[in-house]
C-alpha cells in the first residue's frame, strides 16, 4: 500500500513548570501513535479537547518534531531530530489552522501572502508569481480582484479560502487542517468543506482533517482515528467508525453530539453541486 505519510509509535513529551522542587514536570502529549494516510484520501483525527490532536497536527505538518517515533512521507523516514526539513519536503505538506485571522499579517496584501511562500522557497520571477497567485485566488472561489487588498476586508470564510489557497501555493501533496471550519458558521461550513473536497480531487491530495465535530469528520473523513488522552482508542473506516463504535469512550463522543449539523452541511453542499452541475452543463 501506497501510504502518504504513516507514524509509528510517536511520542510527544511537553516540559511545563509544576515539578518538585520549582524544576519542570513532563507531559506527555502522545504516548505512541501510529497512524496512516494513503493519497488522495482524508484521515480525520477526533476526540475530545486536550487529547493531542493539534499537537499529532503539528508533528505531521513537520512544524514541531516529535520526542519520539518514525514518521514517513512518501516512503522515506523524516529524520526527526533535524528541526528544519528540507525544502522539498517541506514544500509538499502544508498547515491550515482554525482562525484564519490569526495566521494572516494584517498589514499584508493578500497578493502578498499567496506569493510569499514562492519567494521564500522557489526562483519564480515576480510576473509569475503574481499570475499563480491570482489563479489560485480564483481556484478557491474568490478572484483577482482580490489581489490588493487586506484580510480585514474578508469574511471569516473568505479568510479561511485565503489561507487554503496559500497552502496550496507550492503544489503540496498533503494538507493538514486543524478544526479548519470550526470557527465558522454552518452555511459556510458547508461551502469550504465542499471546496476542500472539490480540491482534493482536482489536486489528488492527502489531507489530515482534525476536528472535534463528528458531523463535519462524518461529511470529508475516508478513515477515522479517534484519541482520548494521548492515545488512539479507535480507528478504521468512516463506515466502520460510525456503524458501530467499539470503544466506550467513541461511544460516550458519538452519544454526545447532535447529529443534525451533518444532514445540514450535507444539503447544503447537494443544492451548491447540483446548481454549479447546471450552469456548466
Ligand atoms: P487537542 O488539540 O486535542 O485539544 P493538544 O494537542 O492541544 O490537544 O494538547 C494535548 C495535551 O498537551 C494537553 O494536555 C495540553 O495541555 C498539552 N500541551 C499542548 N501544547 C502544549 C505546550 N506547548 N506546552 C505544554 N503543554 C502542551
Ligand atoms: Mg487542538
Amino acid at each position: 500500500m501506497n501510504f502518504t505519510v504513516e507514524g509509528k509509535a510517536i511520542t510527544q513529551d511537553y516540559h511545563v513548570p509544576g515539578g518538585m522542587f520549582g524544576g519542570a514536570k513532563t507531559v506527555r502529549a502522545l504516548k505512541g501513535v501510529d497512524f496512516a494516510v494513503e493519497q488522495g484520501k482524508t484521515l480525520a483525527i477526533v476526540g475530545e479537547s486536550g487529547s493531542g490532536k493539534s499537537t499529532l497536527a503539528r508533528i505531521i505538518a513537520l512544524i514541531d518534531a516529535p520526542s519520539s517515533g518514525e514518521l514517513r512521507m512518501d516512503g522515506d523516514v523524516v529524520d526527526i531530530s533535524r528541526r528544519r526539513p528540507g525544502r522539498g519536503l517541506r514544500s509538499k505538506v502544508q498547515m491550515v489552522f482554525q482562525n484564519p485571522y490569526g495566521s494572516l499579517n494584517p498589514r499584508q496584501k493578500i497578493g502578498d501572502v499567496l506569493m510569499e511562500p514562492m519567494v521564500i522557497n522557489t526562483s519564480v520571477s515576480t510576473a509569475e508569481r503574481q499570475e499563480r497567485a491570482e489563479a489560485m485566488l480564483v481556484k478557491v472561489g474568490l478572484g483577482p480582484e482580490h489581489f490588493n487588498r487586506y484580510p480585514h476586508m474578508f469574511s471569516g470564510g473568505q479568510r479561511q479560502r485565503i489561507a487554503i489557497a496559500r497552502a496550496l501555493m507550492l503544489n503540496p501533496t498533503l494538507l493538514v487542517l486543524d478544526e479548519p471550519v470550526s470557527a465558522l458558521d454552518l452555511s459556510v461550513q458547508a461551502q469550504v468543506l465542499n471546496l476542500l473536497a472539490d480540491l482534493q480531487e482536482e489536486f489528488n491530495l492527502t489531507y489530515v482533517f482534525v476536528s472535534h465535530d463528528l458531523s463535519v469528520v462524518k461529511y470529508i473523513a475516508d478513515d477515522v482515528m479517534v484519541m482520548s488522552q494521548g492515545e488512539v482508542v479507535e480507528k478504521g473506516s468512516r463506515e466502520e467508525v460510525f456503524a458501530n463504535p467499539t470503544h466506550p469512550y467513541t461511544q460516550q463522543l458519538f452519544a454526545a453530539t447532535p447529529v443534525t449539523n451533518i444532514e445540514a452541511i450535507r444539503a447544503r453542499v447537494e443544492r451548491r453541486r447540483a446548481l454549479r452541475m447546471g450552469k456548466t452543463g
